[in-house]
């Protein structure tokens, strides 16, 4: 699956944001941060990794700087949650729920797990990553950009 060139499609809402991407690999991200359990309206948030992202209708898209590095983006109309990332970097991950086909994709990676509520269970099997896991991450990948 993961070496398959796999281009979906996806859209906020109201339709007034669309896109097309490639999506490396078949897996699905979920962010338990505080601030995505916010955003989200209950968390997580459920990400796939983009590639070759074609984006249509950037004017109705809203971002602001959520925290120190982070970007978060939502659609200006419909208040559709878009996606997560690094200021001054690419787009790298959607929120899955956009894509018009979610066929073929699993949850394999639980990040900010500490911060996960405790209604909440874990994925068997998906690899969980805590807060200072992916602090490290962060700074090792910004250094390393540096
Ligand atoms: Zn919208
Ligand atoms: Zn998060």
């Amino acid at each position: 699956m993961t070496d398959r060139k796999d281009m979906r499609s996806g859209g906020c809402l109201c339709g007034a944001v669309r896109f097309s991407a490639v999506l490396p690999e078949s897996v699905i991200q979920a962010c338990h941060c505080g601030q995505c359990q916010r955003w989200t309206g209950g968390g997580p948030l459920w990400a796939v990794r983009v590639k070759d992202l074609k984006l249509q209708g950037e004017d109705a898209i809203q971002s602001y700087h959520a925290s120190e590095h982070g970007e978060r983006a939502f659609c200006r109309m419909c208040g559709t949650t878009l996606y997560w990332k690094l200021q001054g970097r690419a787009i790298a991950f959607m929120s899955v729920g956009l894509l018009d086909d979610q066929s073929g994709l699993s949850v394999e990676e639980e990040i900010f797990v500490d911060q996960r509520p405790d209604w909440l269970p874990h994925f068997k099997g998906a690899k969980q990553h805590d807060e200072a896991e992916m602090q490290a991450q962060l700074k090792a990948f910004l250094e390393k950009e540096a």
